[in-house]
């Protein structure tokens, strides 16, 4: 028997305290508190722990005990261990140097879809950050309602990064009063793993559910590759799938079938969502990104798939130039564009150009266009439209597009919060773009878009429309291969 310290425990492992209390909590690691916010380990256990997560048990130091009893149990501090969510500024700074930059143009405010709700709009936000008003601002609801899509940005003359001044105060609220689910979902994810809090043994039996009606269906002997090691490609699922539409994974699947990759999906860490990002909760997102890179490495993975395109890719890349510099060198992240585009150009994959037969237009995701080219200096607009163009033969553009794009109204976390009427009043622009186009198909590459515009954009605006995935548009152009009896591709 050992005891420790979780905080002591974590920093030696590399891992959050978080982690160690979930395997505490769930019975993974046997342990029991004892006096002095310490923990009994039976060592044993905590090195087969260690061995399965790739850690190296030798750096734990502690004291050694004969057996539990010889520390007295306190049931005080038993029912102590909340999950701690840590690494956040309480106090909204501005940065100084807005003052002298912004020349109080109003462009920003010219173009935000959200100008006038409330009576504010960026413009104002900066102002009143400039000139001190720290209490005004926190008091208002508004950087909630920003949905972060960076379109005021792409317009300032001066280059004032309004959407880290948004992030900025909503880092600085605290947490118990941040609106709607977001921050339930950032607790949720660090003690589970994802979001939603979908137990291990769930996900894998909704997996292997999913997998049996593909393999008795379209892709003959196909089998769900669970934490395979060696892998070449590892992919995160948005859990808004096998919670809600586990369908919707197959798309995916098809396209790997198809396409004879080899790949993974890590049964433990295999949540792409980034909430944390959302909330400005650093050390949460610093914590869920640092699951995968683990899981990278202990799987042996070349490179990494963050399948679902809104903050996912944006986040998790950001996330790992910021804190795993290093062990982002060992692999490639990869999006789905530059997946998708790969496999068509190399004929890895072949689809029917007449996969959708109406009228189709394409939705560019903000994160992907607009703030990945600012971001990372790359937006995928050009592969997303190269791709949509090889399944179907009548696309046509919404203007503006690209960069310029319109956001639809649901990003920066507002599919999560409660500010209905400002999402559909934001999407407005959107609804009309669309309208327009005369398309009976939009195709997008974000879950968040997709449900926006067809849950709520064709709803109130009466959008005669169907709102398709590109991996689904992809995946239902499919020429599939013949597969022999035994499953193997010829
Ligand atoms: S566009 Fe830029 S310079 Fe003009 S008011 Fe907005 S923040 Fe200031
Ligand atoms: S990021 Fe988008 S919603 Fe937020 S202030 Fe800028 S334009 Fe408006």
């Amino acid at each position: 028997m050992i005891v420790v310290q979780i905080g002591q425990l974590a920093k030696q492992l590399g891992v959050h305290r978080n982690t160690i209390r979930n395997w505490i909590r769930s019975g993974r690691l046997p342990a029991r508190r004892v006096p002095g916010k310490r923990y009994v380990l039976d060592e044993d256990e905590f090195i087969r722990l260690c061995h399965t997560y790739g850690l190296d048990a030798s750096a734990i130091q502690g004291r050694q005990v004969p057996s539990p009893s010889a520390l007295p149990f306190d049931p005080k501090e038993e029912a102590e261990g909340a999950v701690v969510v840590e690494g956040r500024s309480r106090t909204f700074r501005a940065v100084p140097q807005w003052a002298d930059v912004c020349i109080n143009c109003g462009s920003c405010a010219g173009v935000c879809p959200l100008a006038g709700v409330d009576g504010w709009d960026p413009r104002k936000v900066v102002r009143m950050a400039v000139l001190g008003m720290e209490r005004e601002l926190g008091e208002s609801l508004w950087p909630w309602k920003c949905t972060l899509c960076a379109q005021c940005e792409q317009v300032c003359p001066a280059g004032v990064d309004i959407t880290g001044l948004m992030m900025a105060l909503r880092q600085s609220w605290d947490r118990d009063r941040v609106p709607g689910a977001l921050h339930r979902g950032v607790v949720t994810l660090l003690e589970t793993g994802n979001n939603l809090g979908i137990p291990r043994e769930d996900f894998t039996a909704c997996c292997q559910a999913v997998a049996r009606e593909l393999a008795e269906t379209e892709c003959s002997g196909f089998q769900l590759p669970l934490d395979v090691q060696g892998a070449r490609l590892l992919v995160t699922v948005n859990s808004k799938e096998p919670f809600a539409e586990p369908r919707q994974m197959k798309h995916w699947w098809k396209i790997f079938y198809a396409a004879g990759e080899s790949w993974t999906l890590c049964s433990e860490f295999w949540d792409g969502v980034q909430w944390g990002y959302f909330t400005g909760d650093e050390e949460a997102v610093r914590v869920s990104v640092g699951r995968v890179v683990d899981a990278m490495r202990r799987l042996g993975c070349e490179a990494l798939l963050l399948p679902e395109c809104g903050h996912a890719y944006y986040a998790f890349r950001l996330a790992l130039h910021r804190w795993y510099a290093q062990e982002a060198k060992r692999f490639q992240v990869l999006t789905l564009f530059d997946l998708l585009a790969g496999y068509l150009h190399t004929g890895r994959l072949q689809v029917r150009s007449d996969g959708y037969p109406g009228i189709v237009t394409y939705h560019d995701p903000c994160h992907v266009t607009r703030k990945s080219l600012k971001a990372f200096g790359q937006a995928y607009d050009e592969q997303a439209r190269d791709i949509v163009r090889r399944c179907c033969s009548r696309f046509v553009e919404m203007v503006p597009n690209r960069e310029d794009a319109y956001c639809c109204g649901a990003g920066g976390g507002l599919s999560a919060l409660p500010f209905h009427e400002e999402r559909v009043f934001f999407g407005r622009h959107k609804a009309r773009q669309i309208r327009r186009t005369g398309a009976s198909l939009v195709v997008t590459a974000c879950h968040t878009c997709r449900d926006q515009i067809l849950k709520a954009l064709c709803k109130e605006y009466d959008l005669n429309v169907d709102v398709k995935l590109l991996w689904e548009l992809v995946a239902e152009a499919l020429v599939m291969p013949h597969a022999t009896n035994d499953g193997v591709q010829i």
